[in-house]
């Protein structure tokens, strides 16, 4: 068999760990299979590297920014490589570019675009165990780029799917998909299986436990994906098609955002073509959009508010003060303190009352709801992020997940 292991932060936070994980890679290679490992920087390290870039500046250029923070993982990638060969294997670690990592050159948040398997194909018919260094890539001009925070996640899921891997592990510091964050609800329970839609869902509301453009590629790849702990030898999480999970339950997760800031736009000219010009702008600058409501003000104005992630919100000033200058948006107001969360589960396709639910459980609970939006398996609410915790563990409970 071909797999592909990626081991997450935490799963190669010290010394001992990067050993640890060598003694992993190490079985599975000795038990007679190939093995792509990709790693991730030690735990903290990203994060540190990124403020020391902040100390000189608060919109560090985002080119040198690639380049700073695809060293985390070039660090733990040579030293599991140093380690496996001390085991007696023959060991290479690769940077995304040796890799054949090609993405475009939307740096911090690049795309991969392609991959160049041979010098991975070539290293593993001499036998080689390869060490691929996460999170990054080169764009068609050679610049080291990176693919968005957690996106070691995608490295893996990318060359698993390219080489045709048969297995695709990704190793972390908890067992599996749960039906919330364990940190926040330790009642929650952990899936056996969990659909790619769901997944995809969860990730992109907020459960970080995996990358959200990994689950896409895996579900596009058809990539057999699986989630578990590098501290123990407890079974993981599925990640599989719908038509592989008999039981369906109606809600499988619940997911929470705090990274998210609300921009509410007040006055806007109501021309047509307004929202077309504001939209496609925060688009065209990389501004993810998510929510959105508008709502009729007076004087021929309109409101609109909607919700970005909270690393956005430079980008996205910079596109809506030109319309305050061009005096087609009054007043533009900023909220960080605001949190999303969300309930999955492709049982809403079938069922009805489940929106319902979770808005009585936050009038039960007091908790204002600012915005709602929902799709054929999520409901998602904005509210105040100092009752995030709360409603996660009362919709927790509500929907019997800790059953
Ligand atoms: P790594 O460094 O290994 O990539 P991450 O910190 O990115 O690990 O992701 C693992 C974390 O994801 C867990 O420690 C957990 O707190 C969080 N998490 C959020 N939602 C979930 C969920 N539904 N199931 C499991 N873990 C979750
Ligand atoms: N080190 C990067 C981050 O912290 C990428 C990763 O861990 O997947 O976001
Ligand atoms: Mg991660």
């Amino acid at each position: 068999m071909l797999i592909v292991q990626k081991f997450g932060g935490t799963s190669v936070g010290d010394l001992d760990r990067i050993q640890n994980v060598a003694k992993r890679v190490s079985a599975v290679k000795k038990a007679g299979n190939d093995v792509i490992v990709v790693v991730s920087a030690m735990s903290g390290e990203t994060n540190k590297l990124l403020s020391y870039a902040e100390h000189f500046s608060k919109a560090p250029v985002k080119a040198e920014m690639d380049m700073l923070l695809s060293s985390g993982e070039r660090v733990t990638a040579s030293l599991l490589a140093i380690a496996l060969s001390e085991l007696g294997h023959n060991a290479v670690s690769m940077t995304g570019r040796k890799a054949g990592i090609v993405t475009n050159n939307i740096h911090t948040k690049a795309r991969i675009e392609e991959i160049n398997p041979l010098i991975m194909q070539e290293a593993i018919k001499e036998g080689k165990i390869i060490v691929v260094a996460g999170f990054q890539g080169v764009s068609q001009d050679g610049n080291v780029t990176t693919l968005g925070r957690g996106g070691s996640d995608l490295s893996a899921v990318a060359i698993a799917g390219a080489l045709k891997a048969d297995l695709c592990e990704i190793y972390t510091d908890v067992s599996g998909i749960f039906t919330t964050d364990p940190r926040i609800e330790p009642k929650a329970k952990k899936l056996d299986m969990i659909s790619y839609d769901e997944m995809l869902e969860l990730a992109s509301l907020g459960a970080k436990v995996l990358q959200n453009r990994s689950v896409e590629l895996a579900k596009k790849l058809n990539v057999n994906l699986v989630t578990r702990t590098s501290f123990s030898d407890e079974e993981g999480t599925l990640i599989t098609k719908e038509e592989n999970i008999m039981e369906k339950p109606l809600v499988s997760g619940i997911a929470l955002d705090k990274n998210q800031a609300r921009i509410s736009l007040v006055g806007v000219k109501d021309r047509p073509g307004i929202a077309s010009d504001i939209f496609t702008k925060l688009s065209n600058n990389n501004v993810n959009v998510d929510m959105i409501i508008q709502n009729v003000g007076h004087d021929g104005r309109a409101n609109i508010d909607f919700t970005v992630p909270v690393n956005d919100i430079d980008d996205a000033k910079e596109v809506v003060e030109t319309f305050v200058k061009e005096s087609e948006i009054d007043k533009v107001s900023y909220d960080e303190n605001i949190c999303k969360v969300s309930i999955v589960g492709v049982g809403m396709k079938s069922h009805t009352g489940v929106a319902a639910k979770a808005f009585s459980m936050m009038a039960k609970e007091n908790i204002n709801i600012n915005m709602i939006s929902t799709s054929e398996i999520k409901v998602s609410m904005v509210i105040d992020e100092k009752y995030a915790e709360l409603a996660v563990r009362s919709l927790h409970a509500a929907y019997e997940l800790d059953k």
